[in-house]
């Protein structure tokens, strides 16, 4: 057969056997993420998502889905730690450790907190932790991004304004949606309210139902 040929009806297959491989990855259509399907992809999750991440088995396969939404991340080192208090139920940042403050930006290690026993991570279905967990990782996304001074500052407004606080928790439910978590948002919001969740998933191409 004509090369040429061979090359159209090939790619043509591809297209019609793989439509979704040409969608982007704000596309993500996992509405309601289950324990039971997800459970038997736990080693291959590992193997692809899990280099230099520390992750108690019990989230291990909700962090591990919600890490395959941002490729980037995966190869990042990422550890948790539950921790007897924490001012907040979960939360995200770069080690403190001084080695990490001169690692270059690929090589630092992030640390997602949990507080021991915490309903509000704990009382959620599953589809929900993954939700929790794939905004931690969009505040891990950003920090990746940014430089150590950068993330010093951030870090102390952070503490300081309430504004600027709300608008940074508010931009990464944002980036979240952007990476897929807009479904598990709207079961289970984080910050920004189910009305937002769903005007900003319309506004950046989700296929979501509205009452007329
Ligand atoms: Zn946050």
């Amino acid at each position: 057969m004509n090369h040429f040929i061979t090359v159209i009806i090939f790619k043509l297959l591809i297209i019609l056997v793989f439509p979704l491989s040409a969608q982007s990855i704000k596309n993500y259509q996992f509405k309601d993420y289950s324990q039971k399907e997800f459970e038997d992809s736990l080693e291959t999750l590992r193997k692809e998502f899990g280099h230099r991440k520390k992750i108690p088995l019990k989230f291990e396969l909700q962090t591990l889905i919600a890490i395959s939404h941002y490729l980037e991340l995966k190869n990042i080192r990422l550890k948790f730690k539950i921790k007897k208090k924490n001012v907040f139920p979960i939360s995200a940042r770069p080690g403190f450790n001084p080695l990490n403050f001169f690692r270059s930006r690929k090589n630092r290690q992030y640390l997602i907190f949990m507080e021991e026993g915490t309903s509000y991570v704990l009382n959620r279905s599953f589809n929900g932790q993954v939700g929790i967990i794939g905004h931690e990782l969009a505040h891990i996304q950003y920090y990746k991004g940014i430089s150590s001074w950068r993330l010093i500052k951030e870090g102390i407004k952070y503490t300081k304004n309430a504004a600027f606080r709300k608008k940074f928790e508010e931009d990464t439910d944002k980036k979240a949606i952007e990476y897929g978590f807009g479904w598990q948002f709207l079961e289970f919001p984080i910050y920004i309210n189910p009305e937002e969740i769903k005007e900003y998933m319309l506004k950046i191409g989700y296929p979501i139902e509205t009452e007329d």
